[in-house]
């Protein structure tokens, strides 16, 4: 870091003792602060480095941070950086003993909740959306304090979560193990009882630094406070427009009433953007002035102007990997690295067949999300057992996965048969007329598929076999929306659109899980590759160029997001978005994904120009014709008398801006 230092930053850097909060917009140099601040105190205060902790929320970051703070200090220090767990499992690991076998594995937690699933009986169909649907009210109840009594699922009848969670709970405690939330709830517990262990890790961390403070929860901030006693040398940094973990039980409040818990404590605003360009700049906080209950923060831009955000409408999903792939291979030619590239997205589902593309150009990519393999979903399990059957297979198996999908009502008695064939269900059923019939037209309808090719195969399953219509049935059942899963199905059948036959298509499926596979084992290992990530992941981080993809009603903000609290999240979430660009941003929408027309996100409308403001007599600057006023506004026409002459500006509905650049006078500036 070779730069002058602000006077804010100066300031927070040499807090003395006692609490200290900076609350400061993207780019102003929070995390700058944190690693400087932490090599003074050890130059300049004489602080002995192992009584320093640095905290952060995720492992990517913590790494990061140790490394650009090793890098400043030339050399390893013993200053402690972790997450929350990390360090909170440090304590547990001391108090009891436990070790990493002792954190419950991922493939453990699905085991035992399969095992409870099972036992109860219940009726679930795809049991691992059910288990991360739960998993994750088990979650929020242990981060957020919620006592059990008085939690109501979203995912099933009360009685059932209740006897699942305890449940759970029992299994885990037998096994002697505890899951990432539990280290969070044993912290806190034994802190409340055990005073003396309390203290000796209040004389170990005497200087607690914490970066994206607006992402704590509860139970964080509650060991928190107990840890950084007596002296309280908590020294925090963070932006409440940038909290967007609030499904983990993330609380920005606690961030913006830290002065009231902590009435000494120094506050300190920066308000200098280094990162970004002006027009980045405005054109994000522009969206986030949509938000209502905010903390107001100025901003600065030292960047200089910069170039206009490019807003584009893209005609689908395969026009936008076009540009995509045409804009990187563009950007490499003139001499830039691919890793000054990242594409953002709201989820990790999106980037599925832009993956394949990239493939396919030899674009080296590198993932911070694990993207799910569409091809390993149990729709496209489903999907792929009727084309076997149809081509010939009488595996069990396979038989399994459709004879129910849909519903045929086939009993489990006929099913524990350890060969199942047509043959023996006619024999099982042969009193009753209504099973043959069922049995019948499946056969009938499976020697139809076989001479089909994949893409009319998978749509005479969908609506001649009537899987989708099970799709939406089995949605009812489960209590949640159909869309999800059949955008899945919809996506596994465009998949399958440019093969002729089934062998085509199950070739290029085996080739791109291996491809996937190597990409993950390879994540980051290639320093000069694209970034694709989710707004999520992406926090913190910084890139030349970024492009933000699919911002459309429903995916940005996603479709889930209906009440105004979950607007505003999604809207800090393309806040983040947008702020992580340097110097060129771009915005794509679609027109049509998956063959369903979509809308633009309104978001997009937040970032251009209102229009409402471009009124008659409006001194105006452009960037190509200069200064001018506008005399008539006309729909989508500006007619402007320009110094030197007078032009008419079509405005393009589809927030292309071309080069159609205006600046108001004396105000904000505007793009269009
Ligand atoms: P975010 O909210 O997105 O996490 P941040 O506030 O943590 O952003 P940093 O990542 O610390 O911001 O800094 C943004 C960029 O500005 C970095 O590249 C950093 O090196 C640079 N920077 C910080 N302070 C200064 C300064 N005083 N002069 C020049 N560049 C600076
Ligand atoms: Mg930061």
């Amino acid at each position: 870091m070779n730069f002058n230092l602000n006077n804010g930053q100066k300031q927070a850097i040499r807090h003395g003792e006692g609490p200290c909060i900076v609350i400061a917009p993207p780019g102003s140099g929070k995390t700058a602060v944190i690693t400087q601040r932490t090599k003074y105190l050890i130059e300049q205060q004489g602080i002995n480095p192992a009584n320093i902790l640095v905290i952060t929320f995720t492992k990517a970051a913590a790494t990061q941070m140790k490394e650009r703070f090793g890098t400043l200090m030339g050399g390893a220090s013993p200053v402690s950086f972790g997450t929350f767990h990390a360090v909170f499992f440090t304590v547990l690991r001391h108090a009891y003993g436990f070790r990493a076998e002792n954190i419950l594995k991922e493939e453990q937690r699905i085991e035992f909740l399969r095992d409870i699933i099972h036992r109860f009986d219940l009726e679930i169909d795809d049991e691992m959306e059910f288990i991360s649907d739960i998993t994750g009210e088990i979650s929020l109840i242990k981060n957020d304090r919620i006592s059990l009594e008085h939690y109501y699922s979203t995912n099933c009848p009360e009685d059932v979560f209740r006897k699942i969670y305890l449940e759970y709970d029992n299994k885990l405690k037998n096994a002697r193990l505890i899951d990432f939330d539990d280290m969070l709830v044993y912290c806190y517990e034994l802190f409340k009882v055990r005073k003396d262990i309390l203290n000796a890790w209040q004389s170990k961390y005497k200087y607690i630094l914490i970066d994206e403070f607006q992402d704590i929860n509860k139970i964080q901030y509650d060991i928190i406070r107990m840890l950084a006693k007596p002296n309280n040398n908590l020294f925090i940094v963070g932006d409440d427009d940038q909290s967007i973990y609030r499904f983990r039980g993330a609380k920005p409040e606690i961030m913006l009433n830290f002065d009231k818990d902590y009435k000494n404590a120094k506050k300190v605003l920066l308000n200098t953007n280094y990162r970004s360009t002006q027009l980045i700049v405005e054109g994000a906080e522009r969206v986030i002035h949509n938000n209502k209950s905010r903390f107001e923060k100025e901003v600065r831009t030292v960047q200089g102007e910069g170039t206009p955000i490019v807003i584009k409408t893209l005609k689908n999903q395969e026009e936008e990997n076009k540009e995509l792939i045409n804009q990187i291979l563009e950007c490499r030619q003139s001499g830039g690295d691919f890793s000054d590239i990242a594409i953002l997205y709201r989820t990790n589902t999106q980037p599925r067949i832009l993956v394949e593309k990239l493939m396919e150009y030899n674009i080296p990519f590198k993932m911070r999300d694990i993207l799910p393999n569409i091809y390993e979903h149990w729709i496209t399990k489903n999907i792929i057992s009727y084309i076997h059957l149809a081509t010939g297979s009488r595996e069990r198996k396979e038989f399994l996965q459709i004879i129910n999908r849909p519903k045929r009502y086939v009993s489990r008695e006929c099913l524990d048969n350890k060969q199942i064939s047509f043959e023996y269900m006619r024999e099982f059923y042969k009193d009753k007329d209504w099973m043959q019939e069922r049995i019948n037209k499946l056969e009938y309808d499976l020697r139809l598929l076989a001479n089909m090719p994949p893409y009319a195969a998978i749509n005479y399953i969908r609506q001649g076999i009537g899987y989708e219509e099970y799709l939406q049935e089995y949605a009812k059942y489960r209590r949640i929306k159909p869309d999800d899963l059949i955008d899945t199905l919809n996506e596994v059948q465009e998949s399958a659109k440019s093969f002729k036959t089934f062998g085509e298509w199950f070739v290029h499926i085996d080739e791109y899980t291996n491809e996937l596979k190597a990409q993950l084992k390879n994540r980051n290992c290639n320093h000069n590759s694209v970034s694709l990530a989710t707004m999520h992941s992406a926090k913190g981080l910084e890139y030349k160029r970024v492009y933000i993809i699919d911002v459309n009603e429903g995916i940005t903000p996603f479709r889930k997001a209906v009440t105004e609290a979950d607007l505003a999240e999604e809207r800090r979430m393309f806040y983040v978005a947008l702020t992580r660009a340097k110097e060129q941003l771009y915005v794509y929408s679609l027109e049509e994904r998956l063959g369903k027309k979509l809308e633009v996100s309104r978001f997009v409308g937040e970032l251009i120009v209102n229009k409402q403001e471009l009124v008659p007599s409006k001194e105006i600057i452009h960037k190509k014709y200069g200064e001018g006023v506008i005399k008539a506004v006309d729909k989508d026409k500006l007619i402007i008398y320009f110094k030197k002459n007078k032009k008419i500006l079509v405005l393009d509905t589809n927030f292309c801006i071309s080069n159609q650049y205006i600046k108001l006078k004396k105000e904000d500036s505007m793009l269009i």
